[in-house]
């Protein structure tokens, strides 16, 4: 049965009901990645955490605009401060590449790994460097409105101004005052009237390569401004809901708040969302740390601190036994625990779509009050905050009934024919369109000729190995992948699977 969703709103700090603004439409943002380099497992778990929100409200029946952007302009180094190299200019430097062929490269891989994760594509895409002439607009508004001033090219956002009249902190929970007294000893602050102040457009310097024309002579806009532009462009001036990592919410979610406050003169967004951090040995998965895993390096187990690979189902699975807003530390265990559990699941589901219920008997009612009772409890527990952790025990305790009835330990007939279908829609709708996960085994599945080839292939690969030809052997290998075939190596030889 649908009940009341429940979101827990950032903003207010407590589980709201979710009533969107203009039913049965529903607007959602979320912050996407910003493509100077691989996302890395953390960048994942938020996204992916993220379509399950997007495939629930779609199974509620609402029509979701998903709107979630690629960064490829203004994320500069050191966001807190304001300073340092632009992520994706610098990148383009080193590698001495076009700074758009950057953005391609890596728009492209983090595309194909949110496929590998049976992710949904989102509604619509945008790209900051799509949409700076809006930005331009908002910078020129939020001076018009007496909020940003200019300071040698550069157009900054005067937050004790606005503060004056508005709240800013509320969402973090920052207080100006504290962050007046720690960031005094920031460099760089030269420039602003006070070093809170945030930058909404930033003067080029001659060797930046990323510039556009402006008012205010050449520049690119600050990050935070790209998203207060797209989200309001595409799901209008108040929008239904806002995600991204926890890791956003100050300063990049507080300065769009005070933007939109500012230069629009509403409040943007009515559901904050923001997941918690996937870590490594209790520290936040981070580029910067070093401590990232790739999606590629845990699907074909070739980083040095795993022992095995583990399928981007698997990884799907770890991702949703924890909630969202509580942090999950990456192990090989606990992959291993995912990966069992991962193959219960499919392995109840193909039984239960083996289960052909002709005869009707006597009902057993406390059986038959079980099966509903878990079934109800399905939406009782994703309606309670997206709490996949418990929708998946709900969908085991499912699973131990349908092993019973499938090995005849308990007979079919001792459920209602509408307990059975409910048992069937409950468990598909769950398993495959909200949680978003499929059968890698029957994705496999053809009629033996695939799998001719690929012996062949694979056998090939291992001579080429034996006599040291690794130009062959990657060859196979990255050929496959283009063509969405992994190839997983492990010591006991090598396996395959559908990207
Ligand atoms: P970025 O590409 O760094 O802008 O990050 C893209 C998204 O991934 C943002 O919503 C981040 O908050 C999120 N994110 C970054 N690191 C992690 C992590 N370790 N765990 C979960 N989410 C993360
Ligand atoms: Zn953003």
């Amino acid at each position: 049965m649908k009940g009341e969703l429940k979101i827990y709103n950032s903003l207010t700090r407590q589980k709201e009901v979710f009533v969107p603004q203009n039913p049965p439409h529903v607007g959602m943002y979320v912050c996407g990645p910003t493509v100077y380099s691989d996302a890395h497992l953390g960048n994942c778990r938020t996204f992916m955490f993220f379509d399950v929100v997007y495939r629930y409200l779609k199974h509620l029946g609402y029509k979701v605009r998903y709107v979630r952007n690629i960064t490829d302009v203004g994320h500069l180094e050191d966001e807190l401060a304001g300073e340092g190299e632009d992520k994706i200019a610098k990148k383009a430097r080193l590698e001495q590449l076009e700074p758009m062929e950057i953005v391609q490269n890596y728009t492209n891989g983090f595309r194909h790994v949110m496929r590998q994760m049976n992710t949904i594509p989102p509604s619509i895409e945008p790209t900051a460097t799509g949409h700076i002439l809006e930005q331009i607009e908002l910078v020129q508004k939020i001076i018009d409105a007496g909020y940003g001033y200019e300071s040698n090219g550069s157009i900054y956002f005067d937050v004790l101004k606005y503060a004056e009249k508005y709240p800013y902190g509320e969402l973090s929970g920052k207080v100006l005052e504290d962050l007046q007294n720690n960031s005094r000893e920031l460099s760089g602050q030269g420039e602003k009237r006070n070093p809170v102040d945030f930058s909404i457009w930033k003067k080029a310097s001659p060797e930046h390569i990323m510039r556009w024309n402006s008012p205010w002579g050449e520049g690119f806009p600050g990050w935070h401004l790209e998203c207060t532009v797209m989200s309001t462009k595409y799901l209008g001036e108040t929008f239904d809901i806002h995600g991204g990592g926890m890791d956003l919410q100050f300063p990049h979610h507080e300065c769009e708040i005070a933007q939109s406050v500012a230069g629009i003169g509403c409040v943007p967004v009515k559901y904050w969302i923001h997941t918690n951090m996937l870590t490594v040995e209790g520290k936040k998965m981070s580029k910067s740390l070093g401590n990232s895993f790739l999606p590629h390096e845990l699907f074909a187990g070739s980083h040095p601190s795993l022992e095995q690979g583990y399928s981007p189902m698997t990884v799907r699975f770890f991702f949703l036994q924890a909630h969202y807003r509580s942090t999950v530390d990456f192990s090989n265990e606990a992959l291993k625990a995912a990966e069992k559990g991962y193959k219960r699941l499919m392995n109840a589901q193909s039984l239960l779509s083996k289960l052909n219920y002709t005869n009707v008997g006597t009902v057993d009612v406390e059986l038959d009050n079980q099966i509903n009772e878990a079934c109800e409890n399905c939406y009782k527990h994703i309606d309670d905050d997206f709490n996949t952790a418990m929708t998946l025990a709900d969908l085991f305790e499912l699973s131990n009934k349908i092993n019973a009835f499938s090995n005849k330990q308990l007979p079919l007939a001792s459920i209602s024919e509408a307990t059975f279908n409910r048992l069937q829609t409950t468990f598909h709708a769950f398993v495959t369109d909200v949680l978003g996960l499929k059968d890698e085994a029957s994705d496999n599945s053809n009629d033996g000729l695939m799998d001719g080839v690929m012996d062949l292939l694979l056998n090939i690969r291992k001579e080429a190995r034996a006599n040291k030809d690794w130009a062959t052997s990657d060859k196979i290998r990255d050929e496959l992948k283009e063509i969405g075939l992994l190839v997983k190596d492990s010591k006991e030889g090598s396996s395959w699977s559908v990207l």
